[in-house]
């Protein structure tokens, strides 16, 4: 039975996501919709996430979720890509790509099955140096988003290599997610091609041809659609 503090958060969430909506499309509108516009968006949602609850058991080199799959929104993978390219070496970025093609090449990312049977970690996540995501400061909504509260969960949904429900703050998660939905909103309602896609298959498809980022922007393709999450 849905109880009233539900529905009451139910309200909060869509009064949020509306008003989220209107600044997004405003500053848009305002400034057209260009890489360098949309990084200066994201970057102003990104400082309105809060830190996560007190509760929340997640610590500082725990990866259980870094072996999962991600999802993002087109706007963001494109900024990410756009940040990497311009803050890293061309030697860093070629690291980087080879690191986003490897595991790729592993399988079919798209599918959780994939992550949870391989435990393959995500590309960003320096396994063999500091155990940290090297991205930390760029990383998706939805990296941002995911937490716990209860460790054992995650120990054994990793352990098992079964999908499972981690426990965590409800209203926090759906709040911080939400930043990618109005994204990809936003760009669908400006007539983009605007869906939640795989991070490691669209990434694949923007390290592999550098003109994606004008396809998608000036001509307005399709680019992403073989990285489309169902
Ligand atoms: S981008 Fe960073 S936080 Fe997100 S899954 Fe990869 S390593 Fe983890």
């Amino acid at each position: 039975m849905t109880q009233p503090d539900d529905n009451r958060s139910k309200q909060l969430l869509a009064a949020h996501m509306a008003r989220g909506r209107e600044t997004l499309s405003d500053f848009l509108d305002t400034h057209g919709i260009s890489l360098p516009v949309l990084g200066v968006a994201m970057e102003q949602f990104t400082e309105s996430v809060f830190d996560l609850p007190e509760g929340a058991v997640c610590k500082k080199g725990c990866t259980y979720c870094c072996h999962l799959k991600v999802g993002v929104s087109i706007p963001e993978v494109l900024v990410i890509y756009n940040e990497l390219a311009g803050q890293t070496t061309p030697e860093g970025f070629e690291i980087l790509k080879e690191r986003v093609l490897t595991v790729a090449a592993k399988g079919n990312t798209l599918e959780e099955a994939f992550w949870l049977g391989s435990q393959t970690p995500c590309p960003f996540l320096d396994v063999d140096g500091s155990g940290l995501c090297m991205i930390y400061s760029l990383r998706p909504f939805s990296c941002r988003a995911y937490h716990s509260t209860d460790l054992v969960a995650c120990e054994k949904s990793f352990e098992l290599k079964r999908e499972a429900l981690i426990p965590c703050f409800p209203l926090y998660r759906a709040t911080t997610d939400m930043y990618a939905s109005l994204f990809t909103r936003v760009l669908a309602e400006k007539g983009f091609f605007s869906y939640q896609v795989g991070f490691v298959k669209a990434l694949e498809i923007l390290f592999q041809n550098e003109a994606v980022s004008d396809q998608y922007f000036i001509n307005k393709e399709d680019v992403f659609k073989t990285a489309k999450l169902d």
